[in-house]
């Protein structure tokens, strides 16, 4: 989310003071010079299907095997199996699915506005098997990034795509002060940029010059710049990933050049911003026209990735579904509560009379989109899963399930899903040679979880799944149970309650219930 560039720099430069470092407890097991994870179903990140039980063997933080050792229904024989050595540790993972660690490639380490610490949400991320974060601007997270690194925090590795233009104490007007703004960022250690738009010849300068430098960098195409360099412009200029949706609608528009605007539309009013995009869409090219084929072939050609964060905008066709998801009274922070309620300064709290009309025009507008990232990947094109979480009611890691949910929903085989989760973040990185993928020399990245998720994507939930046993009892089932990164063992059930434990502690201290918005009580 985010829109205006001042507001980003303004946003970083507050959330840089309230850093915390309150993350001692639950470290994880690990590293260890062997760990042999035994009787595993492996289902990569390449596309392959389920295959198990495998024995698969880490020294340190590298795989260097993975042993099919049997069959389905079959007892195991030990003369088949890896021999643990002095020092090693064995998992025992019989029956349970191994998966590479998660990619969310649009994740913002909380913000001030929103109350969130960095802690809180590393732990609800890691929580979800995500052990690599792409942050899209937000919290200067370069610190961060190198505590990560080193394992001395419990969070995901960190990519900062830093804001176009924050840190700068003036904003960028000219194209050599962009070059000038790109070198910098470079020097001091970000991965990337973020961009929102800006004027032509600064988007062409900045870019140029980072893809100079090697640089990845990914772009929200504000409405206020779209009207003059969408997603097409964009892309030929060298950007590497597009995030959320906007600009590609502009880039297929056929009989116009902006968008359908009411004529008392004001940027500034989110309710106006929100629900117009939700006929936006339908403005565009149809689907498998000669424009909407063309501007996808050029797309694919420029081997561009697309990032569509589907569940940032899910309460915009469901309002209710995301304001009531289970999980928001126990994991959930009051301050997060407060952010999303209705109101005209919070940033995508555009609920000032939110109803059907809306709803059902934003139902319409997904399929539309849908049709078009469904294709784009059929076609060979790059999709990959990033959540955005921290605005309009989606929950840091809960979030990101809920977005492999809606890449099901757009027509992905649950193998095509997890592999937007996997493979495709780490190429679109440029990691894929190190993590994505369950790969002899590749870092012990790992997720585990007891049930199937290619069966119910809703067990790596941290809430699992609901499910009726033979004797009628209600259970839940499923919760990611282990999230290993760097070779270190977290039980990803633990750092839940941890986050819970953060979330009771903020509700006694604030007195806080929840309420029903407009509800007088
Ligand atoms: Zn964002």
């Amino acid at each position: 989310m985010r829109t205006n560039p001042y507001y980003v720099f303004i946003f970083a430069l507050l959330t840089s003071f309230c850093f915390t470092h309150a993350q001692d407890n639950h470290k994880g097991e690990g590293p260890f010079s062997q760990l042999i994870i035994r009787g595993v179903t492996l289902i990569n990140g390449d596309g392959s299907p389920p295959r198990g039980p495998v024995d698969i063997v880490v020294e340190n933080n590298k795989i260097v095997s993975i042993d099919v050792v049997g069959y389905p229904g079959v007892e195991i024989k030990d003369s088949s199996r890896p021999t643990l050595k002095s020092g090693g540790k064995e998992l025992d993972a019989s029956g349970m699915y191994l998966l590479p660690g998660f990619i969310d490639m649009h994740g913002h380490i909380g913000g001030s506005a929103q109350g969130a610490d960095p802690d809180y949400v590393f732990k609800l991320w890691m929580a979800h098997g995500i052990t690599t974060v792409r942050q899209p601007s937000g919290r200067n997270a370069l610190e961060l990034k190198k505590q990560s690194a080193a394992n001395e925090i419990v969070a995901p590795r960190i990519f900062e795509y830093t804001g176009f233009g924050s840190g700068s104490d003036k904003p960028i007007s000219t194209p050599e002060m962009a070059r000038e703004w790109v070198r910098q960022n470079a020097k001091n250690g970000a991965d990337g940029i973020k961009f929102f738009g800006a004027e032509p010849e600064i988007m062409a300068a900045a870019l140029d010059e980072n893809k100079k430098l090697g640089l990845g960098s990914a772009c929200h195409h504000a409405q206020l710049s779209v009207a003059r360099w969408n997603v097409l412009h964009s892309a030929r200029a060298g950007l590497t990933s597009m995030e959320h949706w906007y600009g590609l609608p502009e880039a297929l528009f056929e009989d116009r050049t902006v968008q359908d605007y009411p004529l008392d539309y004001n940027y500034q009013n989110e309710q106006h911003r929100f629900e117009e995009a939700g006929k936006l869409w339908k403005q565009a090219a149809k689907p498998y026209s000669d424009h909407w084929n063309a501007v996808m072939n050029e797309l694919l050609e420029l081997d561009f990735t697309l990032d569509p964060t589907f569940n940032i905008y899910e309460a915009s066709r469901d309002l209710h579904r995301a304001r009531r998801a289970e999980w928001h009274e126990d994991y959930t922070l009051p301050s997060l509560w407060k952010f999303y309620e209705p109101s005209k300064v919070s940033h995508g709290s555009y609920w000032h009379f939110w109803g059907t009309e809306q709803e059902i025009e934003w139902k319409k507008n997904y399929q539309l989109w849908m049709t078009f990232v469904n294709e784009y990947k059929n076609r060979g094109g790059r999709v990959t899963a990033g959540s955005d979480s921290g605005f309009i009611y989606q929950l840091y890691g809960f979030a990101f399930i809920r977005e492999l949910e809606l890449l099901r929903e757009a027509g992905f085989h649950p193998l095509e899903v997890i592999r937007s989760a996997t493979l495709n973040g780490a190429e679109a990185l440029g990691w894929d040679d190190k993590i994505g993928s369950i790969q002899i020399g590749k870092l012990a990245d790992f997720v585990i979880v007891e049930e199937n998720p290619l069966v119910n994507l809703k067990v790596l939930y941290g809430t699992g799944a609901i499910k009726l046993t033979e004797n009628n009892e209600v259970v839940r089932v499923g919760g990611v149970k282990y999230t290993i990164k760097d070779g270190i063992i977290y039980d990803a059930k633990t750092l839940l309650e941890d986050v819970k434990a953060m979330v009771d502690t903020e509700k006694a201290r604030t007195n806080w219930k929840l309420k029903q918005p407009g509800v007088k009580n």
